[in-house]
């Protein structure tokens, strides 16, 4: 396997075509996968805001004082709102705002960024990355590019563990997951749990070359890479009645 950064693209704006700026600077082969930051497929979607548009409810303004509260120091209603207006469910209210999104993943304040966003206070997650991924893999091909699988990722932190890594919101060309169930262990056992994540497995890989400072890149080229008949399905992220860590939140939270 091998990952290569996509070499001097430029700063990302809106309407920019990524299919197209990709193709221009790298080698693509049937069968790669190119990984894409969010930051990115967001300029190019226009997906920026301002606090100032953001007209503060109720709810909005509870939230900051009560985020203020925890960490001393006065937090912004105006982006409560953002958070709110970007989220289908609040999982935690505080110290820190656990949300899903519209698109079903979940993490802090809705993934808006508030850095590395020129001339606009907050960049926004893609609104449907898997679309977005769709439409980078369809501009690939309509270069000539066949066959090339695209993963828009971001970089987040996770419960249990210090640190952040990357994950993918949004794929096409490939299956999310690789079912090994059924399949025999090393001592003939039949595996009965194990679904191999594939898509955040290289979007965490793609990160290490991504790098998170200001002369790191935001494309990467998986390649010479091959997983066998990656049978798997196309669900990342689950449902509230399958999920216990979301169960227990709920009722963590009620008791509040
Ligand atoms: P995220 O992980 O999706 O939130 O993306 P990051 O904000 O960490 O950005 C990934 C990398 O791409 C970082 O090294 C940034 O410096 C870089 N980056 C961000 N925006 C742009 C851009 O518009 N153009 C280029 N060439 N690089 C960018
Ligand atoms: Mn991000
Ligand atoms: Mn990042």
């Amino acid at each position: 396997m091998e990952l290569h950064a996509v070499a001097d693209l430029p700063e990302i704006r809106p309407g920019d075509d990524i299919a197209d700026l990709v193709a221009d600077r790298t080698a693509l082969e049937p069968g790669d996968v190119l990984t894409v930051a969010s930051t990115i497929v967001s300029k190019a979607e226009g997906r920026t805001a301002d606090l100032e548009d953001y007209p503060v409810s109720g709810r909005a303004k509870e939230l900051a004082e009560r985020i203020g509260a925890v960490a001393g120091e006065e937090k912004d209603p105006r982006f409560a709102q953002a958070v709110l207006e970007e989220s289908t469910e609040l999982l935690i209210e505080r110290p820190f705002m656990l949300t899903e999104t519209r698109f079903g993943h979940i993490c802090v304040n809705a993934g808006i960024d508030r850095s590395n966003v020129p001339d606009h206070d907050l960049l926004l997650l893609p609104r449907r990355p898997t679309r977005s991924a769709e439409r980078i893999r369809a501009g690939l091909a309509a270069r000539g590019h066949e066959d090339v699988a695209v993963i828009v990722t971001d970089t987040c932190g996770r419960p249990f563990r210090h640190g952040q890594r990357g994950v993918a919101l949004g794929w096409a060309g490939m299956s999310a997951s690789r079912d090994w169930r059924g399949e025999p262990d090393r001592d003939g056992r039949e595996l009965g749990v194990t679904v191999q994540s594939v898509v955040d497995e290289l979007a965490s890989a793609a990160n290490l070359v991504t790098g998170e400072g200001a002369d790191g890149t935001p494309a990467v080229v998986v390649s010479d890479w091959s997983f066998g008949d990656l049978e798997g399905s196309d669900e990342l992220f689950r449902d509230v009645e399958d999920d216990l860590v979301r169960q227990a939140l709920r009722e963590w939270e009620f008791e509040q």
